[in-house]
């Protein structure tokens, strides 16, 4: 069987393969990085079970299975753009999330970011996996209180609360609402008069580190719209005003230093100035941080060169790095709180898209470049054109014998920057008949979509050995013109 895939260990041997070849499109000018070649993606013969969704594999004739359904015929069924989630894998991590981040030393609430994905069913597993819930509109509130969602349980976030999705927050109890500006600390409170009722804050601090992947940033002050600084004072003054509330009770402080993150350190800095500043709120108002929230924005791997921490080693260093602060000021440990959101959904979906044009591209000096078109792009993956992220695609319906060139997959938008990934991999005869699996796009794929250029958005499907759950079900362009009252009788 092995020595069928002669193009992919050919591809180990030499980088000389990348050049371009006289006999078909070549691809771009493309350079590796420094040191060891990129390496295309190993998982053409199996797919890396630490890249794709745990229940991922291919099958005899080399097409991709979920949980055993062929994407084959998920397309078939539910039309392309479509993402596949891996429910077991997703439900698991829920799991791991919610038992990994708590511990009997150190109690944690571990509350799902809902921003990443949400459905009336996905809520319903975060609530059964026994997490919170982190919601941040009044879309998000809803969708989590159709489902009952244990209202201790919801935690409401926001730089720009209206009053009405206050309201609503308040009249259902929400556990916990983080206060992020002085305006909405006085709205909380005139809510609470208003409908006779009390509430549980936290005020999120801007603790001046900045962490992304391997680096963090520390500085006294952020440029950001979130929070209140530490430094300013203004975190000082907010937790005054707050503790003065007669209705209102200070729960605690929540941080949120980033996203993507891959090393404890930039939690260290953050964790080292918020210990401090609760040990300054002991001293200098006799108030005690009952809870710290930490935020989410634990990494995970969208390409083989990232190497996020394993949810146990990450908690761990979490934790001993609040341990030590807070044995440093003399403080009991507080009750600890992440929000994780990538981390949860991100690995365990899959888009899959149907392959259309392709076209190669002479460039510069003429190497060519071949862009591969997919029917989807920017209105289901905003995440390349807006911040250059880095995905891994695979042939998804098929192997093939041909070689492997550098593609660049992009989509079917009215944007040069339309692009799904921008360095891929691909067998040289990739084609219009083609499926493409794109990997780790469970988070903020779906729920950054738009309907640009009047596209539908792509349906999300769950799937076990034996069912297969319609989380969203696909727009139709019927729903994409739903609020055009030009309209009178919207196509089908
Ligand atoms: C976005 C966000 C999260 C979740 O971030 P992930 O990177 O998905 O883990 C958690 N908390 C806050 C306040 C956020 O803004």
């Amino acid at each position: 069987m092995r020595g069928e895939y002669r193009y992919l260990w050919a591809r180990q041997v030499t980088w000389s393969f990348v050049r371009p070849h006289p006999a078909g499109p070549r691809h771009g000018d493309v350079q590796p990085p420094a040191g060891a070649p990129r390496r295309p993606d190993d998982s053409i013969l199996d797919l890396d079970p630490t890249l794709w969704p745990r229940h991922a594999r291919r099958n005899a004739d080399g097409a991709i299975e979920v949980a055993g359904h062929d994407v084959r015929v998920l397309a078939e069924q539910f039309g392309t753009p479509l993402l596949v989630m891996d429910a077991d894998d997703t439900r698991s991590r829920m799991r791991e999330y919610a038992t990994e981040f708590a511990s009997d030393e150190m109690p944690a609430t571990v509350y799902y970011a809902a921003k990443a994905f949400l459905s009336t069913t996905f809520a319903q597993w975060v609530a059964e996996a026994g997490l919170g819930i982190d919601v941040c509109t009044l879309g998000e509130l809803e969708c989590a209180l159709a489902v009952d969602f244990p209202v201790e349980r919801i935690l409401f976030h926001g730089n720009n609360k209206s009053t009405m999705e206050l309201r609503r927050a308040l009249q259902a109890q929400v556990g916990l609402i983080v206060v992020d500006s002085f305006e909405e600390i006085a709205r909380v409170g005139f809510l609470c008069d208003e409908l006779d009722t009390s509430a549980r804050v936290l005020v999120r601090v801007t603790v001046g580190v900045e962490a992304h992947t391997h680096e963090f940033i520390a500085t006294a002050h952020e440029d950001q719209k979130f929070g209140f600084s530490l430094a300013s004072g203004d975190a000082l003054e907010a937790v005054t005003r707050v503790h003065a509330m007669p209705r209102v009770e200070f729960a605690g402080l929540h941080s949120h230093i980033g996203s993507q993150i891959f090393v404890a350190s930039g939690f260290e800095v953050a964790a080292h100035r918020v210990v401090q500043f609760a040990d300054q709120l002991r001293s200098e108002l006799d108030v005690r941080v009952e809870i710290l929230n930490l935020g989410g924005g634990l990494g995970i791997k969208y390409t083989p060169d990232d190497e996020p921490l394993e949810p146990a080693e990450m908690a761990g260093r979490i934790r001993r790095i609040v341990a030590t602060e807070c044995g440093r000021q003399g403080l009991p440990v507080p009750h600890l709180a992440f929000e994780p959101g990538r981390a949860i959904v991100g690995p365990s979906g899959i888009t899959v898209y149907s392959v259309g044009t392709v076209k190669p591209v002479e460039l510069d000096g003429g190497s060519y470049r071949t862009y591969v078109s997919v029917d989807g792009g920017m209105s289901d993956n905003i995440r390349t054109a807006l911040y250059g992220a880095e995905y891994t695609t695979t042939l998804a319906s098929r192997v093939s014998q041909s070689e492997l060139i550098l593609t660049r997959v992009v989509g079917k938008h009215c944007e040069s920057g339309d692009i799904v990934v921008s360095d891929a991999w691909l067998p040289a005869d990739v084609v219009g008949t083609d499926l493409l699996a794109v990997a780790a796009t469970g988070a903020y794929n779906r729920s950054m979509a738009s309907n640009y250029n009047l596209v539908p958005r792509p349906a999300v499907v769950a799937v076990t050995e034996s069912e297969q759950t319609v989380l969203l079900r696909r727009e139709e362009l019927a729903d994409v013109f739903a609020c055009d009252p030009g309209f009178a009788e919207p196509p089908h």
